[in-house]
């Protein structure tokens, strides 16, 4: 047990750790931890025809038995790696705790995404439904959103190609001078500008 207890501290002692104080205390006050913990510190699992009796919680919790420990009667449930390398316990949060756990870890954070924000809560806790109430957390958070909307706005509409075309529907002008100046064919003088309009219909020009 002592390679597991030592991880403890290594989690908790993160940014956005849970309180063990708070943790203990709401623990032992659900009414679908009740159950399991007293089972864990009198070492019995129930039968189970026995777990009828209990709440779907409860009973999820149960499921978890061989992973679950007990220690100074806040209950924790073993983790690790599929490759077995990284090993540590998950506080097992009650509900009490959960949204404000999750909103103020993935604020510590820095408002990741929904994947890296489970990721994180992997590392620290774990109770029944935890992706889907993360993944909501994630959804709702009021930074979040105001972030991604302010990044929206001035973000412009597509350049798009011009598929209907009348003849001077769209005209593109264009003045071009002052330059030297000139004279036409009647000898006037004076002429220092080129207009040139394009339009775009029939990309004819006149000057
Ligand atoms: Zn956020």
């Amino acid at each position: 047990m002592t390679s597991w207890h030592g991880h403890v501290f290594g989690v908790t002692a993160e940014p956005a750790s849970l309180s063990l104080e708070d943790t203990r205390e709401a623990q032992a006050a659900d009414d679908s931890f009740q159950p399991v913990n007293q089972a864990l510190a009198d070492g019995v699992k129930p039968s189970q025809d026995g777990l009828r009796d209990y709440s779907e919680e409860a009973r999820i919790l149960f499921a978890e038995w061989d992973s679950l420990v007990l220690e100074d009667s806040v209950l924790y449930r073993r983790y690790h790696y599929p490759d077995g390398t990284t090993r540590y316990l998950q506080v097992v949060s009650p509900a009490k705790l959960r949204h404000p756990y999750i909103e103020r870890m993935h604020a510590d954070l820095g408002h990741f995404g929904r994947t890296k924000t489970c990721l994180a809560l992997a590392r620290r806790a774990y109770f029944p439904g935890w992706r889907s109430l993360t993944g909501l957390v994630v959804h709702n958070c009021v930074t979040c959103n105001m972030h991604q909307r302010s990044h929206q706005k001035p973000r412009q509409a597509n350049l798009k190609p011009m598929r209907e075309f009348c003849p001077m529907a769209v005209i593109h002008a264009n003045l071009v001078g002052p330059l030297p100046e000139g004279k036409n064919s009647r000898n006037q003088r004076g002429f220092q500008y080129i207009l040139s309009v394009v339009d775009s219909a029939h990309s004819s020009q006149n000057s």
